[in-house]
């Protein structure tokens, strides 16, 4: 069949084979693409809000550091929680100067939108040239802006933005057996060490920088993350 097209071209579209009879006549509105993170999104009155505490030896204080997140395409099949900003409070007064700075650049990070995860490995690659230290648990953070790329993991991991490499019930089983086992056969155990929630012997697993390495039968293995290595 022919058609003499008489009036200008304005749009068009591609039939499909398979188009549902009542679906030809509805009209593609771009309003209906799902809302993409971007600048321009005006800031709700409120957001949802996580709170994470963190004690630094480096602060004299604890520091509360909070990340709100707004949802985008509510009640859609594109809803997403994305973070859009951040705030750092504490009664530690000396580092308030760069934190605040930190936490704008952040934020602004945040509200740009598109992949911001990338702020994870730059934060958790600072190094503080005083040496950084050990966390509760044995966990060795480079410097505090780590610590706070640590927060920020955790967080975009609980929000579903990072994978989360929790390990599997088996493993922990396995580890928590291994760990009986070791404890078991070391007579000098002693639990006063308490900050620490692994053996007091324990070395430093360069996997995931936690002091949770224990030898046995010739294998250390580290439990925290598992990685093992035999020989
Ligand atoms: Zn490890």
């Amino acid at each position: 069949m022919t058609v003499k097209i008489s009036n200008q071209i304005v749009g068009y579209r591609v039939k499909k084979a398979d188009a549902d009879a009542t679906e030809h006549q509805a009209p593609v509105h771009a309003e209906t693409k799902p809302v993409e993170m971007n600048e321009n999104i005006e800031r709700p009155d409120f957001l949802l809000g996580t709170t994470y505490k963190i004690k630094p030896p480096v602060a004299e204080h604890a520091m509360y550091i909070t990340i709100n997140d707004i949802l985008l395409n509510e009640d859609t099949d594109h809803e997403s929680r994305q973070p859009y900003e951040v705030f750092i409070n504490s009664k530690s007064m000396e580092h308030f100067q760069w934190v605040i700075a930190l936490t704008r650049v952040i934020s602004a990070v945040f509200r740009k939108g598109g992949d911001v995860t990338f702020l994870v490995e730059e934060l958790r690659s600072v190094y503080d040239p005083n040496g950084g230290y050990f966390k509760k648990g044995g966990v060795f953070m480079p410097s505090l802006v780590a610590e706070i790329g640590a927060v920020i993991e955790k967080h975009l991991k609980a929000i579903g933005l990072l994978e989360n490499d929790e390990l599997s019930e088996t493993t922990k089983r396995i580890l928590a057996e291994k760990r009986a086992e070791f404890e078991a056969s070391q007579s000098t155990a002693t639990n006063d060490d308490t900050s620490n929630d692994y053996p007091a012997n324990a070395t430093m697993c360069g996997k995931c920088n936690t002091k949770a390495v224990i030898v046995m039968d010739g294998c250390a293995t580290c439990l925290s993350c598992g990685d093992s290595k035999c020989g």
